[in-house]
């Protein structure tokens, strides 16, 4: 089965969907991506998109600060992102890559007088840390502040930060890497948000802390408050809490919820899935899957 591309307004197979050498795009980074994801739940015998809204809202943000003018509403995006992942057709973990981008064919570094353009498909796609039990590094390289580009915008031309960061981690031998803020305080993965549970309570960096302000984030948040009664504190974490926390994982949209075994060489907790993480992990999987009554306004179904 094919997957489907809306390019340049029409439903075609993805493999027609090409772009030009000249793009502005490919050249200065002046793209912007979203993550989303369809999730399979066998019993309903459905593909559910998580937060779809969320995403598309977080889209057109990003969209006023690289001056992509795209003139589809959230809504409108979100239209268009189910009818091209149910003409692609997957009954299984679908990943929906959309993307704006400056279409026109033309050098120059800037953001004005530039056409844009807006792409979305969806291809299958499974795990993206192949792991349950991640070992991460602290990378040697840093988040940007965010007057030096806003790390909540998903620009294609930022992401050169996170590959830095990602293929040093690996080359290294571990997982994922873990990026500080320009401060030096803990910021996030390269491609997810960072929690650790201290004395029974949940810690993740602020949003001032020059991470992307992830929809799986705010996810987990809400849950860990709504069903678990845990206090959340969204604020300033240093280096050394990144060894001495009880338990820590990673919250993403590809990643899901991975926790994180050990940190620079140092256990966390006895090194396997700690007890709050675990309940996390099954209320997160079944939020996601549409398996919660009451959090079904997360889920949009596709077929
Ligand atoms: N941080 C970075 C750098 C990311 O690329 C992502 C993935 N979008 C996240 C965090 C997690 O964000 P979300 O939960 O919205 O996917």
């Amino acid at each position: 089965m094919p997957s489907y591309c809306y390019f340049k307004g029409e439903y075609i197979p993805l493999e027609n969907a090409k772009i030009g050498v000249m793009t502005h795009a490919l050249h200065y980074g002046t793209g912007l991506f979203e993550g989303i994801r369809g999730n399979w739940n066998a019993a309903h015998g459905q593909v559910y998109i998580f937060r779809l809204k969320e995403h598309m809202e977080r889209m057109k943000n990003g969209c006023k600060v690289l001056r992509l003018d795209i003139p589809h509403t959230a809504d409108e995006l979100g239209r268009i992102t189910v009818e091209v992942t149910k003409k692609s057709g997957f009954m299984e973990d679908t990943y929906i890559r959309p993307l704006a981008y400056k279409s026109s064919e033309a050098l120059g570094v800037r953001l004005h007088n530039l056409e844009s353009d807006f792409l979305v498909f969806a291809i299958p796609w499974g795990r993206y840390l192949d792991t349950d039990a991640c070992r991460c590094s602290v990378s040697t390289w840093r988040r940007p502040d965010d007057n030096t580009f806003p790390p909540s915008v998903k620009a294609t031309g930022l992401y050169i930060n996170n590959a830095l960061t990602k293929t040093e981690a690996i080359e290294n031998g571990f997982d994922e890497g873990i990026m500080l803020a320009p401060d030096g305080h803990v910021a996030e993965g390269s491609g997810e948000n960072l929690f650790l549970i201290e004395n029974g309570k949940l810690v993740t960096p602020a949003t001032y802390s020059s991470i992307l302000n992830g929809i799986t984030r705010d996810t987990v948040i809400t849950l860990a408050k709504n069903e678990l009664g845990l206090e959340v504190e969204e604020r300033l974490v240093d280096r050394y809490e990144l060894y001495t926390a009880d338990e820590c994982f990673l919250t993403g949209t590809a990643a899901h919820l991975t926790p994180v075994c050990e940190i620079d060489r140092r256990k966390l907790g006895n090194g396997g899935v700690g007890p709050i993480t675990a309940k996390l992990k099954d209320l997160y999987f079944d939020a996601i899957k549409g398996n919660l009554p009451k959090y079904a306004h997360w889920c949009t179904p596709v077929f």
